[in-house]
């Protein structure tokens, strides 16, 4: 059997005989994998004039609800995914990691289509005054790149290391190559096809290089964005692409990472924090038998409790049983194959040279349910170096394997030093419930981390530990770790985007943003903006309100209603020294009186009040003075309707088509000039409920 590639729409067999692939318990060949006769060059195009212009034309809200529909599926259809992934030699945990995990990630960008807007592009930040009279003004706006987004990925997580990237350019509305790691593409592969065949994306969206990609790079352009991850020897020789330098192309690399974790001096035997020092150490060594891009390489613990943490984690590893996952009772798989195995030992042959062995055997140990020898069986292997400043082979070489070492500091700043000595990582942990302690490794470690991870027993339960990337959180991390950036929430979503400063009149830009601009052109519009419905406000409506002519009572009024009896507002002899000529009035009061000037009371399609996103007190308000409101349809953004799943009955009013509508509260004097500024929120609900 071949793998196939999915190319221009296209399911293609590689010409030529092509790579065996092995099952990594059994050693059976299951395929072969070839990627010749593929036209990179025309996939790219394709990418770029079919599945790009789709993409990009869909708002940030249809792009997440189409990331959701695709998530639902897959999760539906999870157990498809199960058994192809055991036979890269993962447990059923491992496995959970790669696909729910990977779905999981799709589920999480989905959700990112609440901070986005509902336009195919997004403004980002404040609009920047330029003029002194407010007719010339700047902003910045984001559009997708008009390229592809080639990913080049490792064979640890065929199913994460895909989801995880293509959720994000899909989200910021750009297609996706993606190239696999060779020896596991087969469960890209069934992953791939299941989302062809849902028909959820777009045609273009997706393509997938199952075999070498050699030579892809060359036909990148100024609009293509390249991640790679691997190992640094692969990234470093990609990203030194004369094209990538020609076209200027972002090169993400996330690459070999020396990982590591702190036992603080105060977590000793007998804490909470001591055992979960050691059952961290000893999952992160075993989970997907040490495959991971963030295990734990070197233990760094206080030199009095080295012994307590050689023999705790040597018991714990001496119970991990290693053989075949379909085993019951088997805790760690095999590497992903026999090439994996070999340099593994390789590099352990290498570490031995500056260093002990202190647990596991590279020949010697059993394997459960399968023939240890045709399957990429490995021990896990604990190391101690006695002396890390002078040995440092355990800060440069990384073995892709259970394999990790023990050292021991003499303070914290020793413990600073030696985990910097990894020259650049994804992740660091320190264990410990001491502030002090947390707060100084913190401050000396995070230049050199790209993700801190600090474990006690507040957190423990609900951590996600030290091995998990969260699609919330950026992944990535400086030096050795390929000085790239994944994932990110909104930052991910950036990096597909160009971010475009636009200058022009307040008028000119709310039409390009679709956004009020302070300043902008105002319709003042007969009937209230409460009594319409979400399709029919248009942003730059404006409601003129009444006026209030400010009185001492509403001051001491709102004192005693909110208890709110701050010098500056209710004691005259009090604003010596104060920027205050008189009792002013509370700003909350201007707002909640300026509410009671905007709100139109009669029921009409306005649900509720959602919130504020700013609101500045920008002058201050004395009695004798009079406000009044301007009140503007800032924003929309539309909302899906929810639909009930069989069986499942939604909350009151939570059926009903709504959007959210965004109006700026620009509270005014006699003079014109704003005394107060807000963004409410309100949800509004749609005319047409279908
Ligand atoms: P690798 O050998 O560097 O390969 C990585 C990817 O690059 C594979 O898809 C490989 O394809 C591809 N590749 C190789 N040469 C290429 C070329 N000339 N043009 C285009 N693509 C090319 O790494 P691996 O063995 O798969 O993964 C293990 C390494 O990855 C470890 O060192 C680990 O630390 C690192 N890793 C890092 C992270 C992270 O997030 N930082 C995550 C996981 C793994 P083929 O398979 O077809 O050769």
């Amino acid at each position: 059997m071949k793998t196939k590639n999915y190319a221009q729409g296209k399911w293609i067999e590689g010409e030529g005989e092509g790579k065996p692939l092995y099952h990594a318990i059994t050693g059976e060949q299951l395929a072969t994998a070839s990627s010749k006769g593929l036209d990179f060059a025309a996939m790219m195009d394709y990418a770029r004039t079919v599945g790009g212009p789709a993409l990009a034309k869909m708002t940030f809200q249809e792009r997440g609800l189409m990331l959701k529909a695709l998530a639902l599926h897959l999760m539906s259809i999870k157990k498809k995914f199960y058994p192809v992934s055991a036979q890269t030699g993962a447990t059923r945990v491992d496995s959970w990691i790669d696909i729910e995990g990977g779905i999981g990630n799709v589920f999480a960008n989905a959700s990112l289509r609440r901070q986005f807007g509902d336009q195919p592009f997004y403004v980002d930040g404040e609009m920047a005054p330029l003029s002194k009279e407010g007719t010339f003004i700047g902003h910045h706006i984001m559009v997708p790149k008009q390229g592809v987004a080639i990913h080049i990925n490792a064979f640890n997580f065929p199913v994460w290391g895909m989801l995880e990237k293509v959720a994000v350019n899909f989200m910021a509305g750009v297609p996706a190559i993606v190239k696999p790691a060779t020896i596991t593409c087969y469960l890209t592969e069934l992953m791939v096809k299941e989302i062809v065949d849902s028909g959820i994306l777009p045609e273009g969206a997706l393509q997938l290089i199952c075999g070498s990609a050699n030579g892809i790079i060359d036909h990148v352009t100024s609009q293509d964005i390249v991640t790679f991850t691997g190992s640094a020897t692969t990234g470093k020789m990609l990203k030194a692409h004369p094209r990538l330098l020609e076209e200027a192309v972002p090169f993400n690399m996330e690459a070999d990472s020396l990982n590591a974790s702190i036992l603080g001096e105060d977590a000793i035997p007998g804490t909470e924090e001591f055992d979960l020092f050691i059952k961290e150490v000893q999952r992160e060594m075993t989970v997907k038998a040490g495959q991971k891009c963030t295990a734990i390489r070197r233990i760094i613990v206080p030199e009095k409790l080295v012994e307590d943490v050689q023999i705790s984690l040597g018991q714990r590893l001496a119970k991990t049983i290693i053989g075949d996952p379909a085993i019951e009772g088997v805790r760690m798989g095999s590497l992903a194959g026999q090439e994996q195995v070999a340099e593994v030992k390789e590099r352990v042959e290498q570490l031995a040279k500056s260093q002990e062995i202190v647990f596991g055997d590279l020949n010697n140990f059993e394997v459960t349910g399968a023939d240890k020898d045709k399957g990429a069986f490995l021990s896990p292997i604990l190391f101690l170096n006695t002396d890390p400043f002078k040995n440092t082979d355990c800060h440069n070489i990384e073995a892709f394997g259970p394999v990790s070492t023990i050292m021991p500091y003499k303070d914290l700043n020793e413990a600073i030093e030696l985990a910097n000595m990894g020259k650049g990582s994804l992740v660091c942990s320190i264990i410990t419930n001491d502030d002090k302690i947390a707060k100084e490794f913190v401050m000396g470690a995070a230049p050199m981390h790209g993700r801190i991870l600090i474990l006690n027993a507040a957190c423990a339960k609900e951590s996600t530990g030290h091995g998990s990337p969260m699609p919330q959180l950026t992944h990535g991390g400086p030096g050795r770790a390929g000085g790239g950036e994944e994932m990110g929430g909104k930052r991910g979503i950036m990096h597909y985007l160009q971010r475009t400063a636009i200058q022009g009149s307040p008028t000119m830009l709310t039409k390009v943003t679709e956004q009020y601009q302070y300043g902008g052109e105002q319709t003042i519009t007969k009937e209230h903006v409460f009594q319409k419905y979400f399709e029919e406000i248009q942003v730059g409506d404006t409601v003129i309100t009444d006026k209030h002519e400010i009185v001492p009572e509403n001051i001491t009024d709102f004192a005693a209603l909110s208890g709110d009896h701050f010098y500056a507002h209710v004691d005259p002899d009090s604003l010596d020294g104060t920027i205050f000529e008189q009792n002013v009035a509370h700003g909350y009061y201007v707002l909640s009186r300026a509410a009671g000037l905007f709100v139109d009371g009669p029921k009409g399609p306005v649900l509720l009040n959602y919130g504020i996103d700013e609101c500045r007190f920008t002058k201050p308000v004395y009695p004798g003075m009079t406000i009044g409101v301007r009140f503007t349809c800032k924003e929309k953004i539309s909302q899906e309707k929810k639909v009930a799943a069989e069986g499942e009955v939604l909350d009151k009013g939570m059926d009903i088509k709504k959007g959210i509508v965004k109006f700026l509260v620009d509270v005014y004097d006699e003079t014109g000039e704003t005394v107060a500024l807000a963004t409410i929120l309100t949800m509004i609900k749609f005319k047409n409920q279908d």
